[in-house]
């Protein structure tokens, strides 16, 4: 295949972008480098690396062939042109804020987010002297209202986890352009093969690859991937993109790597300093996940818009949150933002509140009990009793995760056997 990855379709890239047959070998597949070190040329060659004058694996807490070919690969199919992976998708929000932020600064965040990323930022990043605002992103003014001097970046999930909500990357681009402040997209729940942020004027994107990329479950990790179009100088807001960094004898990323400074930056500061490195196996069992995305998702979708029509008919519930579904708030803009379908992701409201919620989970037998989602297998969790324990009572409300919700991650089983057993523990959950 050639590199130029412009000509080829979805569904091609997710097998092949980023790998080529193993040079030394001719394995087909990517091997697993399972290396901690790399063998200098020689003296000057070693020098070249550690200057960054020239492009190599020194040490796999910066650099890994196996990594570097899941970094193409998620690279290219967001649209990007560089991406960094670490070692969780919380790791990659904080790789992603890093290079923005300093003491004294802020993001402008979604008031719907993933419930442990509302903790991250209203909690543990305040350690690092940053601040998280966090605003309704359906209304624009306050969204503007918010940014200030002081703001570095806004944040905020396509379809949000786990409340049907979908956001309008297109109208917070223009605030975040407005501002010259970067728009971070958390595309986990999406993947891109239902959305592309960066094709909504997103600067980066973030990914927990624990979820659908992985698919099945198996590994933790994290991805930033970064659009090359934000101009890091322009508005002197970003001085370790566009200053001097003494740890490189003075070198400036964005002078010169240009689109490249943000992936470049993650790896030889962000990785270097702050350590949250993927593992090659980790990439291994992702870059496997990643070869049936675009199919995986095709079904995740038929299936949960199956089963959250039959929910939202059933007089036990009370409510089914699904961009997927025309009763939606957000089924027209799904339709823009996620062409393909509104996800998997969705959350339903028990008649008989938080006690029917517990009777539910503890009765189903296909559908399993875990804190975790984008499975090829079916999931539910009571956020509120869960993911969701840490937040107060609004911050659960304002999440999509109040204590009469359940959320369902459903799977690519069949859809039949996934509605017979949601019938069936109702029936115990609600008597
Ligand atoms: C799971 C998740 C995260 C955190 O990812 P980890 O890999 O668990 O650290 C962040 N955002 C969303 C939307 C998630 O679903």
């Amino acid at each position: 295949m050639s590199d130029d990855t412009e000509s080829y379709g979805f569904d091609t890239l997710q097998i092949h972008a980023g790998a080529r047959p193993d040079p030394a070998t001719g394995a087909r597949q990517t091997p697993i480098y399972q290396s901690t070190a790399y063998v200098f040329r020689d003296a000057d060659h070693a020098a070249a690396l550690f200057n960054l004058q020239e492009v190599g694996f020194i040490y796999s807490r910066l650099t890994n062939p196996t990594v570097a070919v899941l970094q193409e690969r998620i690279a290219t199919l967001e649209g990007g042109v560089g991406a960094v992976c670490c070692s969780s998708g919380h790791a990659a929000q904080i790789m992603a804020l890093f290079p923005l932020m300093q003491p004294g600064c802020n993001v402008i965040a979604s008031t719907r987010l993933y419930g442990g990323t509302v903790t991250q930022f209203s909690q543990t990043i305040k350690r690092f002297g940053w601040e998280a605002k966090f605003v309704d992103f359906d209304d624009l003014d306050a969204v503007k209202a918010a940014v200030d001097d002081n703001t570095r970046a806004i944040f905020g999930e396509a379809i949000a986890n786990p409340g049907g909500y979908i956001m309008d990357v297109r109208a917070i681009a223009d605030i975040a352009d407005a501002a010259q402040v970067p728009l971070i997209i958390d595309n986990t729940s999406a993947t891109p093969y239902l959305c592309r942020p960066i094709e909504h004027g997103a600067t980066l994107v973030v990914h927990s690859t624990t979820k659908y990329l992985t698919g099945n479950g198996t590994v933790t990790g994290g991805c930033v991937v970064d659009s090359g179009t934000f101009d890091w100088a322009a508005s002197g807001k970003f001085p370790s993109l566009s200053e001097p960094e003494p740890a490189y004898h003075g070198l400036k990323f964005a002078e010169t790597f240009g689109p490249l400074a943000f992936t470049f930056h993650g790896i030889a500061v962000g990785l270097r300093d702050l350590g949250m490195t993927m593992n090659p196996q980790g990439a291994h069992y992702t870059l496997m996940g990643i070869e049936t995305l675009s199919l995986r998702m095709e079904r995740h979708i038929e299936n949960a818009v199956k089963v959250a029509e039959w929910l939202e008919k059933d007089d036990r519930i009370d409510a089914v949150t699904y961009a997927g579904l025309k009763s939606s708030p957000y089924f027209e803009r799904g339709k823009s933002v996620c062409p393909r379908g509104a996800g998997a992701l969705f959350t339903v409201a028990v008649k008989g509140g938080y006690e029917a919620c517990v009777k539910l989970v503890d009765s189903l037998e296909i559908f399993s009990h875990v804190a975790n989602l984008g499975d090829t297998r079916s999931l539910i969790i009571h956020s509120a009793s869960t993911t969701h324990r840490q937040l107060t009572a609004e911050q659960q409300e304002a999440a999509g995760a109040a204590p009469n919700v359940v959320r369902l991650s459903i799977g690519i089983e069949d859809a039949d056997d996934l509605i017979r057993d949601l019938d069936q523990a109702l029936s115990k959950a609600t008597s």
